[in-house]
């Protein structure tokens, strides 16, 4: 089953909140024969942010879109804007050692400066909030949170964690079923797709071409030659270098990535205005990810909207009604919204590695990649696409220590996907209830 085409509607964006509030002039299609240096498969963060750093550098580029900029996950995301990786310091210590794992920290806090710095560089309004909050449901994970709270300030110099007990919560997040948890003021939430319009809007003014309706259908090397070609339906680019940058939609088009990710879909509602109630619920304006495995996440958006996601299926296809999914988990923690008309309710797919640390390498000569950030690409795909731009510009900084993390195939072949991940969600919301 080809994901890029198994939910939505071709070309289409998805039916998002997103996407009624975030537009650009739709882009030309391939229909004839590119010749470039850089050609980048996939017009997410990942692969808008190589372009802009690509052509910052001086590199020409041109991005092949299937469906329209920012389609992918990219566009239709929980919008937080996470600190670290999908696994935590003392995990990372413990797994790589000390040295490696300052050297990620480091880099994921590079990566949220990347997304400030650049759209104020660029003028690009995000509608950015600063804050996100842990909440845990069980009292058990409390501890922990609040060690690692202190971990980091002690071993991090990171200030902007801080626990928040049984009764602070409630100033946070006035939601039920929880018993603590924390605060992360260096952490925050954006619109993703104004991040994506803006992002290719900038891009395109530093002399990238970005071309939508554009599906790759195959990449060729020519025959004793260094030059790559990248084949579309109605047209082809001529390079010396590609980028694959197609994160949970990678299908076939390389092998070596597609046994390392599984592509897993999410859902996600937006209320009808709320007015004061949504001040209320949320009095702080922070994005909110609670600590169950199917994890729920939540945040206001336009003011007086709840944006909540949550929810599970266990197919590559989204159920045929998502709203009812969704709101299902919304009910659980905001009883109160229970006569809440739902004005959208839309469903993406995601990228997860084996461990949960992304992948990024040289996937054959002068054929690069980077995906499978596992729930925490709004941060990090922004920084993977940037070393992969630096990279090929020669300098490998950031590249060199992100390739060196560990990334394992996912047990039994590609077609064996779809059951293997039944089996584990179907194990993991079991534990959710314990
Ligand atoms: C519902 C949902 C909620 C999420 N919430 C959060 C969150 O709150 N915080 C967080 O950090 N992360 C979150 N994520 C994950 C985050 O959105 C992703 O990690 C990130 O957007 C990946 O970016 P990307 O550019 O690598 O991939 P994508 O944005 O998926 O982009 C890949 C692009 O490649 C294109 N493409 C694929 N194949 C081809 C082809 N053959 N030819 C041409 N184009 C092709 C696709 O059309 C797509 O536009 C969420 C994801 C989903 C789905």
């Amino acid at each position: 089953m080809k994901l890029l085409y198994a939910n939505d509607q071709p070309g289409e964006h998805a039916p998002s909140w997103y996407a009624a509030t975030s537009s650009i002039a739709a882009l030309p299609s391939l229909e004839t024969h590119l010749q470039t240096e850089v050609c980048i498969v996939g017009a997410g963060f990942t692969g808008l942010a190589a372009a802009l750093e690509l052509r910052s550098q001086g590199i020409e580029c041109v991005v092949l879109e299937a469906h329209r900029v920012g389609w992918g996950a990219s566009g239709r995301n929980g919008g937080q804007l996470g600190t670290g990786f999908n696994m935590d310091q003392q995990e990372l210590e413990a797994l790589l050692g000390q040295s490696m794992a300052h050297s990620l920290w480091d880099i994921s806090e590079q990566a949220k400066r990347w997304i400030l710095e650049n759209t104020k560089r660029h003028n690009i309004d995000i509608d950015y909030q600063p804050g996100i909050v842990y909440a845990q449901h069980r009292k058990r994970f409390l501890a922990p949170l609040h060690n690692y709270c202190s971990h980091l300030k002690q071993h991090y110099g990171y200030e902007d964690m801080s626990p928040l007990g049984a009764d602070d919560i409630r100033a946070h997040v006035n939601g039920q079923g929880y018993f603590g948890g924390a605060v992360d003021r260096g952490a925050g939430h954006i619109h993703p797709l104004k991040l994506c319009h803006g992002l290719a809007k900038a891009a395109m003014e530093n002399g990238a071409t970005i071309l939508e309706k554009s599906e790759v259908l195959q990449i060729h090397r020519r025959p004793g030659s260094q030059m790559q070609r990248v084949v579309t339906a109605t047209g082809s680019v001529l390079c010396e270098r590609v980028v694959v940058a197609t994160n949970g939609y990678v299908d076939a088009l390389d092998e070596r990535m597609h046994k390392r990710m599984m592509p897993i879909n999410n859902f996600i509602v937006v209320t009808e205005p709320l007015g004061e109630l949504a001040e209320e619920l949320l009095p702080e304006n922070e994005a909110v990810a609670d600590s169950r495995f199917v994890v729920n996440y939540y945040r206001r958006v336009a003011g007086d909207r709840i944006l909540f996601g949550g929810g599970e299926n266990y197919s590559y296809r989204f159920p045929q009604h998502i709203a009812p999914l969704v709101r299902k988990a919304m009910l659980g923690v905001f009883p109160s919204l229970g006569d809440t008309r739902v004005d959208y309710a839309w469903g993406g797919t995601l990228a997860i590695t084996r461990n949960r640390l992304p992948f990024i390498g040289e996937i054959s000569p002068q054929r690069y990649a980077a995906g499978g950030y596992s729930g925490h690409g709004v941060a990090l795909a922004c920084i993977y696409g940037k070393a992969l731009a630096d990279h090929m510009a020669g300098n490998s900084e950031l590249f060199d220590v992100l390739s060196q993390l560990p990334n394992t195939a996912f047990p039994g072949g590609v077609r064996s996907r779809p059951a293997l991940l039944a089996m584990a969600m179907t194990g993991y919301s079991w534990l959710d209830k314990w």
